[in-house]
């Protein structure tokens, strides 16, 4: 994410995202707040002492920022929750989990989407698509529907659910959006290679990029991704002991499917045991003498950072590959639902 500047107005703008702040204020005022929390994934975060100032002098409310880092709405600051009267969670759209008392202010991205769709309509095969993005572009797909449009190409949106509130609007997590579409090819318009490798294995179909941001337009493989995965897999048959991570992130947290892993483990003579964490950083599994990891937290964990960990660190549906309760042929992306 951008690094954030603030600006003087109520309606705070960050380098490249737009920050209805105005929205916030309001809402506070009308709750009556006395003391509000303020809680940004760390490419906001530097905007958040200018923003507690604003809030501060409108509203007359004391803020207290987190300092924890902030993953997306699944990661709501649940004790400073507690200790305040309303929190603001920045950058990412509600997922139907948490308490009450948060109030989920979106960031938007500015760039237009109409050049890089105009660009990766080229690359595209079918004249029916799937459109999909994150929730910093999912404001403009209309501009992406209607470049496509100028190409004689249909775009679909897939349907919001309750992890995924707009249509067409992807997480890391959760593919719903795209399943749903009966097409032949996908368009995912964002940044970053995670999501179309999600939505290439949700679906088993051809996936272009189109990167607003870079203005580059490509097509997914998924070769590189499966034989690492594959590697960490036959790494980690060899292991005895595995610990299962459990996260307490309040959208994270799967303790029966943790414990369903754990009985698969042990039937096939493993020692599992479960841990129960918040932030998932390889330090935190020194010193518990795993040989190897599943993570049951967010998919991003094992699938992303694998390369930080000493021992391998598997997905849920990766374990399952391994004790030959899944087919390497079924392999897929772990979602969250
Ligand atoms: S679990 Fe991971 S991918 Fe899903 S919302 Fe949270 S941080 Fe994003």
């Amino acid at each position: 994410m951008a690094r954030a500047h603030s600006t003087a107005g109520s309606n705070s703008g960050f380098s490249g995202y737009d920050l209805d702040l105005d929205k916030a204020i309001d809402l506070i005022q009308k709750s009556g707040a006395q003391r509000v929390g303020l809680q940004a994934p760390e490419g906001l975060k530097r905007a958040t002492p200018a923003l507690a100032r604003q809030i501060e002098e409108k509203t007359g409310a004391e803020v207290i920022i987190s300092g924890d880092p902030c993953f997306g709405a699944c990661d709501v600051d649940m004790q400073l929750c507690r200790e305040v009267d309303l929190m603001l969670h920045l950058g990412h759209a509600q997922i139907g989990i948490g308490p009450d008392n948060v109030i989920f202010l979106e960031a938007r991205m500015k760039e237009d989407l109409s050049d890089v769709v105009d660009k990766a309509a080229i690359l595209l095969k079918a004249k029916r698509v799937g459109v999909t993005t994150t929730i910093q572009h999912v404001h403009k797909l209309d501009q992406a529907l209607e470049a496509l449009k100028e190409h004689g190409i249909e775009g679909l949106l897939g349907p919001a659910e309750e992890r995924i509130r707009y249509p067409g609007q992807v997480l890391g997590c959760s593919y719903s959006t795209v399943r749903a579409l009966d097409v032949e090819e996908y368009l995912f318009i964002g940044t970053g290679q995670f999501h179309p490798l999600g939505i290439a294995l949700a679906t088993g179909k051809r996936v272009v990029i189109a990167d607003p941001v870079a203005g580059e337009v490509s097509e997914i493989d998924t070769d590189p991704m499966l034989r690492r995965r594959f590697g960490a897999i036959t790494r980690a048959g060899e292991a005895k002991r595995f610990a299962i991570l459990v996260s307490k992130k309040p959208g994270q947290r799967r303790m029966e499917l943790a414990e369903r892993l754990k009985a698969l483990g042990e039937a096939r003579g493993r020692e599992m045991f479960l841990v129960y964490l918040d932030n998932i950083e390889p330090d935190r599994l020194l010193n518990l003498g795993a040989e190897a990891v599943v993570s049951t937290a967010c998919p991003r964990v094992a699938l992303d950072d694998a390369a930080k960990y000493r021992i391998p660190i598997l997905t849920p549906p990766e374990f399952e590959v391994l004790v030959g309760e899944r087919e390497w042929t079924e392999y897929r992306f772990d979602e969250i639902s």
